[in-house]
């Protein structure tokens, strides 16, 4: 059956998102997109830390990235600073961009450890630039410096995710959805297929479409209360299941640091993201551990600024869904599933499930081999971020509570088991299956976390000694010459994307 009318359920960031996305596919040809949300019941309200593949979903809508970034009080991200994770009082930061470039065709941090086991004392992060960057809270890109001498500085941002909805709706509605309010009641299935044929409306009327895009958050409401697709459940590796969240103002004067803090505490964490003109901050816990009381105390003992609304308490089961694509129906965002906002890759798997739709959509109708492919691609990619994140617990000294002492000696997939042993025998990491994080990534929590490296790749003895010296002394050079040109995060901000007042 051709596709003549999709229909997006939800706007909230992943609603708005593939609307936005989609509406590229109505140039030349007629093709009718419509979302559903309901202002009743509203969208989650946070999610406001991206990765770097997000800047790129803006230049592929062809988003002027300092009017968007001044539309939602935007800063930019370089990493994120771990506070209290390998133990208490320790910190450590996860970049973005690599630890200086492969020699050798040897990853750098081999080289690194090398050159440490010969007597080199400086630590790996003077070879980043966007952790020295970070520590000193400068900023800017990689084309404001006009030389291409300079290592690549790699970024995201910091949003307020109602005012990104809200810019992606101008832009959806620009190029012709076109948007129903309403609550659906009801999910119509074709009686022999077993397709959603169409939604209801309370009070209102009926939606019939050929493909549906659940953005229905948490609910799943067309992927699992309609189609019941099942979901698999990771609560014993990711433990939280809770989250109060508490932005505040930033009225003390300090400038946005220029990445998103992620501080331990005894139950689960806290974030810290920084817009122009107020924090972005909530505290995830597991409610075995922590009642939603002392969750909230602990949250408001630690954040900057004066509270700018209520507390807001929410609850999540970390997984996936079965399927992500079930006969006419692609979950994005929370209805696909959740799995920590720790490394704040939600909306990037917002992003990566609207690519792979939209590479594989046919406006012919819905085949096999559509659904096979879109569901394996994704269940990987979850995977991947799943042994990453359960890293974080896993990997710790602590054991001040019960829950750290859980997370430590939890069983971890096998999968994390075999990547952390070939880490600690020789500096080892693969990067399989296309997986989000780099090398750099895994080796910063590790070793951030207290994971040491007892060897290296053999090979890295086998370069010339001085060249590599050499090599080492220009990158930190460049390094250093980078960072102090840059100017502070705080005057980037105010020169290229200020925000109107909120
Ligand atoms: C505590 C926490 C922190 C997070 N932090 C980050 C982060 O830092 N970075 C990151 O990348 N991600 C983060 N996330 C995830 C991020 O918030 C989500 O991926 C993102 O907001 C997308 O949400 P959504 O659009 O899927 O759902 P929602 O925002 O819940 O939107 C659901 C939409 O569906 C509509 N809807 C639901 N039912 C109906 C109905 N019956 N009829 C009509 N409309 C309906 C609602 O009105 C709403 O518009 C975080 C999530 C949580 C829980």
């Amino acid at each position: 059956m051709a596709i003549e009318h999709i229909v997006i359920v939800g706007g909230g960031t992943a609603g708005w998102m593939a609307a936005a996305a989609l509406s590229r596919l109505r140039k030349n040809r007629e093709l009718a997109i419509t979302l559903v949300e309901s202002e009743e019941i509203g969208t989650v309200g946070v999610g406001e830390a991206t990765i770097p593949p997000f800047v790129d979903f803006q230049t592929l809508l062809e988003i002027d990235e300092s009017e968007m970034l001044a539309a939602v009080q935007g800063s930019f991200k370089l990493g994120i600073q771990f506070v209290n994770w390998g133990n208490v009082g320790e910190s450590y930061i996860h970049p973005f961009g690599n630890y200086g470039y492969q020699m050798g065709g040897l990853s750098f941090h081999h080289i690194w450890h090398h050159a440490k086991s010969r007597g080199d004392n400086r630590p790996i992060q003077v070879f980043n630039a966007e952790t020295m960057a970070a520590y000193f809270g400068k900023f800017a890109k990689t084309d404001d410096m006009k030389r291409d001498d300079l290592p690549p500085i790699n970024y995201a941002y910091h949003i307020n995710a109602t005012a990104y909805a809200a810019f992606l709706r101008k832009y959806a509605e620009a190029r012709g959805v076109v948007r129903t309010e309403g609550k659906v009641a009801d999910v119509r299935l074709d009686a022999e297929t077993g397709f959603v044929t169409s939604i209801a409306l309370e009070n209102g009327p009926e939606i019939a479409a050929d493909f549906f895009v659940d953005c229905t958050g948490f609910r799943g409401l067309l992927i699992e209360q309609a189609l019941e697709t099942g979901y698999e459940e990771w609560t014993h590796w990711l433990p939280c299941n809770r989250a109060v969240a508490l932005p505040c103002n930033r009225d003390d004067g300090a400038p946005p640091p220029p990445f998103t803090k992620a501080t331990a505490h005894k139950a689960g964490w806290q974030w810290q993201v920084p817009l122009q003109h107020r924090n972005g901050n909530g505290h995830v816990y597991c409610d075995a551990y922590m009642s939603a009381d002392e969750a909230t105390d602990i949250l408001i003992a630690n954040i900057a600024g004066k509270p700018t609304a209520d507390p807001n308490h929410l609850r999540f089961i970390t997984g996936r869904r079965k399927k992500f694509w079930n006969k006419n129906v692609v979950a994005l965002g929370l209805a696909a599933g959740f799995m920590e906002p720790l490394e704040s890759t939600s909306i990037h798997l917002i992003n990566t499930g609207i690519n792979k739709l939209i590479a594989l959509l046919s406006l012919d109708g819905v085949n096999e081999a559509q659904q096979a492919s879109f569901n394996r691609l994704t269940a990987k990619e979850y995977e991947k971020i799943r042994d990453f994140l359960i890293l974080h617990y896993n990997a710790t000294r602590r054991d001040d509570s019960d829950f750290w002492n859980y997370c430590r000696t939890m069983s971890v997939p096998d999968s994390l088991t075999e990547k952390v042993e070939l880490f600690k025998m020789n500096g080892q990491i693969f990067r399989e299956d296309d997986e989000l994080f780099t090398e750099t990534s895994w080796a910063a929590v590790m070793m951030g976390q207290g994971i040491s490296m007892n060897g290296h790749n053999a090979m890295a003895a086998t370069l010339d000694q001085a060249e590599t010296h050499k090599e080492l002394d220009e990158i930190e050079k460049s390094i250093r010459f980078l960072v102090q040109h840059m100017p502070a995060h705080g005057d980037y901000l105010a020169r290229y994307c200020p925000a109107k007042a909120a």
